[in-house]
């Protein structure tokens, strides 16, 4: 049975570009007569802004997206990520790390502490070993995507030394643990699906597919987010948003009285065959 999810940041109140990947998400899971939920992805604690993920749901719900069971947050999942990273420890892929961020550096981890952390006496990170693994898998938009673990990622974080696990942890125990069939997201993600990939590898959990759709960038090629201070989506006209989402997926365009019924019709027209492989484009 087909499970997918959309998972918001709750950074914020939703954009365009959260608009986009909740649409996919939702019109892949409901024309495959699937399930959909929505988790809410708040493991930066510092990063959630109060109220952000009441807003979210308001401004689904608005949207006509209906979820089939109650939201799941990962600021309460902590204890099935710690389960997770004593099976990592005990596998001996995984390593501490006292390195700051700045001997870290920038680019790939240059291994200091593969050996022993080098100063115990700081707050420690945990890291997975990559060595000379290759990831590959079946995008179901981009087709093959290979990455080079050591070389491309380099050993990354799990739980950072602040000890807040990593994005990239929390969401393999939560596809595993909520079932997901599908995860259908934004392609700023694909390069994170390698670290996943192995990780669900590690811990012995099922794979899921997976399909990835262009992520909506500004004018100056810059993903709409809250950073880059992406206008909110328009309450006055949901259904003119969201024949712009679908026109963004390569969608046809739907008529519609309401939200839910352009959701409905769009549903049946879904195909993900037309959605453009590309990484990034513009709001028309
Ligand atoms: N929480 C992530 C984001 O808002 C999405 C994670 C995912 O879909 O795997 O960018």
């Amino acid at each position: 049975m087909y499970k997918g999810r959309f998972a918001p940041s709750p950074t914020g109140p939703l954009h365009f570009g959260s608009l986009v990947a909740a649409l996919a998400s939702y019109l892949d899971a409901r024309a495959a007569g699937g399930e959909w939920i929505v988790r809410m992805e708040d493991v930066d604690t510092p990063r959630s802004a109060p109220n952000a993920d009441i807003n979210i749901l308001q401004t689904l719900e608005a949207f006509g997206f209906q979820w089939s069971a109650p939201v799941v947050y990962q600021g309460q999942r902590t204890e099935m990520y710690r389960a997770a990273l004593e099976r990592l420890k005990k596998h001996g892929v995984a390593y501490a790390c006292s390195c700051s961020r700045r001997e870290a550096g920038a680019g790939i981890y240059p291994g200091t502490c593969r050996e022993g952390a080098q100063n115990a006496e700081r707050p420690l990170a945990w890291r997975i070993r990559t060595d000379g693994l290759t990831a590959a898998f079946e995008d179901r938009v981009f087709g093959h995507y290979r990455q080079h673990l050591a070389r491309d990622v380099g050993d990354f974080v799990v739980l950072r030394s602040d000890g807040l696990f990593a994005y990239q942890l929390a969401v393999v125990v939560d596809d595993a643990a909520q079932r997901i069939t599908d995860v259908v997201r934004g392609a700023d993600l694909l390069d994170s699906t390698p670290r996943q990939l192995y990780l669900q590898h590690l811990l012995q959990l099922p794979r899921p597919r997976y399909l990835h759709v262009p992520v909506v960038t500004n004018e100056a090629g810059e993903k709409l987010s809250k950073q880059t201070f992406a206008p909110t989506l328009n309450a006055r006209d949901r259904i003119g948003e969201l024949r712009a989402a679908l026109r963004f997926l390569g969608q046809p365009d739907q008529e519609g009285a309401t939200p839910s019924a352009v959701l409905q019709a769009a549903t049946i027209a879904w195909n993900p065959q037309a959605i453009p492989r590309r990484v990034s484009a513009t709001r028309e």
